[in-house]
């Protein structure tokens, strides 16, 4: 039997067209459902003077107002224990994830049996486009408890996979699990990636050629959209590693890479995409920066619409190489952890992506932002490799104007480090250290 290519051929190679049809007629349901059901969208609509039968066309979407973590988390706090922007009653819902990494109360993300379902199904979508099949074997290192990435190893098996639900387990566990089962497959931050492979090699363990691991899933942090950072990840693995996007207000993931490596697919057929210029709000052209907003088309514990993401991303519309027609973004980091230097706005992956890129860097880095004179000043600082003879002044020059090309400011001080002088991350880093907060 041939092997199919696609996991839903037909959704996932729609014409623009049809997939822009199917999308209007889910919205328009969506937006019903949302008004009639969940007593904030009736309130906010109307507050907006809009109704679901304004929307005629996609692009009338705009005229429908946002929402954000802050409304979510308000609306849940006002409205013990959901929220009122919950449309099903409680016996509906099947399952509830909590956000992770959030300060504050957590927003808790409530699904149906079809809500919950649909989401697997667009998990197995996203793992076959990394030419993930049923012979190999995924073991699922995600954390359970509350967290939306828990229940994915449900679409690897949907998927046809053989599944280790290890969970979020000791690194020495998990390199034993690796050692032992021989999974081919895993799904991981780009730190914990890094730090396990590095872990690894300290046990005298290679991961290049005494594992079995030949794909990494990555979500969580820019690191798997940065170039150099992918690449140093899949030289110490020998394998590929996909960058996966998704938000527990969505659901898991709903944007992946495919074989191609050339941006994110979206769910379509399930989220909505918008661009827009995170001032004016207005939408950007094709393939300019501006803030991510998702609208679910079809989730009914939970309608999201408008849901203002705070990521910074580029998106493109056009079929990829691989054949599939469902939108690619490209991502670019939070807008949370921008800051401003002399007008320019500086990302965390600017710099990753200078120091991932310099021979005779660990790659590890720290930024710290911070006030003189009134003014916003930044300091980054890198570790060097242990057997680089380069001289530090010479290295921390060339990191100084990579940054200056890369982002167009120049930070104040680039500090060398030892190898393994910064913290290593087992889970989200913390790299960028902002002390004007601090001041303030
Ligand atoms: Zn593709």
């Amino acid at each position: 039997m041939e092997e199919k290519r696609y996991w839903n051929e037909e959704i996932e190679t729609l014409s623009r067209e049809s997939l822009e049809a199917y999308q209007l007629e889910q919205l328009k349901q969506h937006l019903d459902f949302a008004y009639s059901n969940a007593p904030y969208y009736r309130e906010a609509f109307d507050d907006a003077g809009v109704k679901p039968s304004d929307l005629r066309h996609l692009e009338d979407l705009t005229r429908f107002p946002f929402t954000n973590k802050k409304i979510e988390r308000d609306r849940q706090v006002a409205y013990p224990d959901l929220g009122d922007m919950v449309a099903v009653p409680e016996r509906e819902i099947v399952f509830v994830a909590a956000s992770s990494g959030s300060t504050g109360v957590p927003t808790l993300s409530p699904f149906t049996r079809r809500d919950f379902e649909e989401f697997q199904d667009v998990q197995a979508r996203l793992f076959w486009a990394t030419g993930m099949r049923p012979t190999d074997r995924y073991v699922h290192a995600l954390n359970f408890t509350l967290f939306v990435g828990g229940p994915d190893v449900i679409g690897a098996q949907k998927l046809g996979a053989l599944c280790i639900w290890a969970g979020a387990i000791p690194s020495d566990r998990l390199l034993f699990i690796l050692k032992e089962f021989k999974p081919t497959t895993t799904w991981t931050t780009p730190s914990y990636a890094w730090y396990l492979g590095e872990t690894a090699r300290k046990q005298g363990i290679d991961p290049a050629r005494d594992l079995a691991i030949r794909r990494i899933i990555v979500a969580g942090e820019p690191g798997g959209s940065i170039p150099a950072t992918r690449r140093a990840i899949e030289e110490l693995w020998d394998a590929e590693v996909y960058d996966f996007y998704g938000l527990s207000d969505i659901f898991g993931a709903n944007a992946g890479m495919c074989e191609a490596k050339d941006g994110l697919h979206v769910a379509e057929d399930h989220t909505l995409v918008e661009v827009l210029d995170p001032e004016s709000l207005e939408p950007v052209a094709e393939g300019e920066p501006g803030e991510l907003v998702l609208t679910t088309l079809r989730k009914r514990a939970r309608p999201m619409i408008r849901f203002r993401t705070g990521d910074i991303v580029k998106c493109v519309r056009e079929r990829c190489s691989c054949g599939r027609t469902h939108a690619r973004i490209y991502i670019h980091g939070r807008i949370d952890d921008m800051f401003i230097v002399s007008g320019v706005n500086v990302f965390p992956s600017d710099i990753e992506y200078v120091v991932r890129n310099i021979e005779g860097l660990t790659g590890e880095y720290r930024i710290v932002v911070y006030t003189e004179q009134h003014l916003t000043k930044f300091d980054v600082e890198v570790e060097k490799e242990r057997s680089c003879s380069r001289p530090d002044e010479e290295l921390a020059r060339e990191v100084s104007e990579r940054v200056k090309v890369r982002s167009g400011v120049r930070p104040k001080n680039v500090k060398i480090l030892e190898d393994g002088a910064l913290p290593r991350a087992t889970h989200k880093a913390k790299r960028l250290v902002d002390l004007r907060k601090n001041a303030q």
